[in-house]
């Protein structure tokens, strides 16, 4: 069993920790913000994961998981050092890389003996690279054995242990081949396919996984934009494309666009690493103005049927970036609720896991205990983020409890038809009105 220290105690650092731990490894996680390894050690989850309490509480009592903010203490014999820090964009869209040179700074600083150096976090091609010169430059000639390996993550909030525990593949990269191969025998007992390759491609193919899944997203949004002006049904374009085994049916839900903590800024970080080599990154802007574009046209259609947004009420439902997670970054219904309350409208919201750091995020935001609520002398309904508990909803209800009757169904998660029989307007997304 390897002795294996995570830096970066996040949803990536804190799953990856968990499972390895889970695995049978001895594992220690660190982070610089104390306040989530005093909880942590304190058998509180700084984040909201489906199972993941059970797994930390399970591996804490069994003695193969901890959590400290000391480096010396995470580092103290490891033999495999994980980075799992943020990587969020800066104000030119480049991946800010502050976080990565602070980790990589104190792993510098605290290295006394042979390591191999794992790259969780989704970072600029190249970075391997840099990381590893900077421990060079630091140590000098006295500087232990150690090699830089990229393990891109490619789970997904909301399911990121399963996703840990059952990947499709397991991506390694690094200049040095038994080192990759010494970082693949940690995933061996997943039975998953592991590539190795070169460290840059491995950087690379994190990237160009999450902008073709982005622009899959934005081409159905697309289309839903164009099945609108022409009277079909994208929900039915999206069944049929998808039994072509070419395509497939994952990721052609048309909706308000996508969000999160990773697609935005890797699309962005993707096309800046493009842009300044001289590249044309068009595909990947127009991923992007679509997305956005989403977002804007959701707003038009509340104004355009309430007949202009001030003084309107707006009950959203669902403000997590998307169902089965407490993250709101980059959330679409953040963006929305924001652009509404611009226009003069007064927004009430619920979601079960992601209230308190919206309203930290907008304080105009007015918060309800449940959906009932939400609906309570609203004009309108958004349905944001696609929560299992919105799917069957009491509409009679509802319908009595609304001043208006407006429904936007922003995941076309509802039947229209049904709402319309029960006298609301319907709009989905890129499907026809009800009563046409
Ligand atoms: P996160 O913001 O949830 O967690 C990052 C953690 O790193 C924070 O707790 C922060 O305090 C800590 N940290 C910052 N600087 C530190 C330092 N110098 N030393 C120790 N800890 C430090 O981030 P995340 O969502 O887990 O993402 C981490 C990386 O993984 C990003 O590059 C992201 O793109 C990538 N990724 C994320 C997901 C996802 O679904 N969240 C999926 C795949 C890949």
């Amino acid at each position: 069993m390897a002795k294996i220290s995570v830096i970066g105690t996040g949803y990536v650092g804190l799953v990856t920790g968990t499972c390895f731990a889970d695995m049978g490894h001895q594992v220690i996680c660190l982070d610089i913000d104390a306040h989530r390894i005093k909880q942590l050690n304190q058998g509180i989850m700084p984040i909201y994961e489906p199972g993941l309490k059970q797994l930390v509480d399970q591996n804490v009592s069994a003695g193969r998981l901890a959590f400290t903010t000391n480096y010396p203490t995470a580092l103290k014999d490891a033999e495999f050092a994980f980075i799992a820090v943020g990587t969020p964009s800066n104000n030119e869209g480049e991946a800010d890389m502050q976080y990565v040179k602070m980790v990589a700074d104190s792993i510098a600083h605290n290295l006394n003996h042979p390591i191999i150096i794992v790259n969780k976090s989704t970072v600029p091609v190249g970075t391997g690279d840099w990381v590893a010169e900077i421990i060079l430059e630091h140590n000098g000639k006295d500087t232990p054995k150690f090699c830089v390996v990229s393990n891109p993550e490619f789970l997904r909030e909301g399911s990121a242990i399963n996703d840990f525990m059952m990947p499709d593949r397991v991506v390694l990269g690094s200049t040095n081949q038994d080192a990759a191969k010494k970082v693949a025998e940690l995933y061996e007992a997943l039975r998953a396919p592991i590539m190795i390759t070169d460290l840059r491609t491995a950087e690379m193919i994190k990237y160009a996984s999450n902008a073709f899944l982005a622009a899959r997203i934005s081409f159905i949004n697309e289309m839903a934009n164009i099945c609108e002006s022409l009277g079909a049904d994208v929900r039915e374009v999206a069944r049929g494309m998808g039994m072509d085994k070419r395509i497939g049916p994952a990721f052609l839900d048309a909706g308000l666009g996508w969000g999160g903590s990773c697609f935005p800024k890797d699309v962005k970080a993707l096309a800046h690493m493009a842009a300044t080599r001289g590249a044309h990154p068009q595909l990947l802007q127009a991923v992007m103005d679509i997305n956005q574009n989403q977002r804007q046209r959701a707003v038009v259609k509340l104004e355009q049927s309430l007949v202009g947004l001030d003084g309107r009420r707006i009950g959203v439902l669902g403000l997590s970036f998307k169902p089965n997670t407490d993250d709101t970054r980059d959330a679409p219904a953040l963006d929305i609720i924001r652009l509404l309350i611009e226009k003069g409208a007064v927004v009430q919201a619920f979601d079960p896991q992601a209230m308190q750091a919206s309203k930290a995020i907008i304080p105009g935001l007015i918060l309800r205990d449940n959906p009932y609520d939400v609906a309570e002398d609203a004009d309108a309904l958004l349905l944001a983020t696609e929560w299992n508990e919105f799917k069957s909803l009491d509409f009679k209800k509802i319908r009595t409890l609304m001043r208006g009757n407006v429904i936007l169904d922003g995941r076309n998660i509802w039947d229209g038809q049904d709402l319309y029989k029960l006298g609301f307007k319907y709009m989905g997304i890129g499907v026809p009105s009800p009563e046409e």
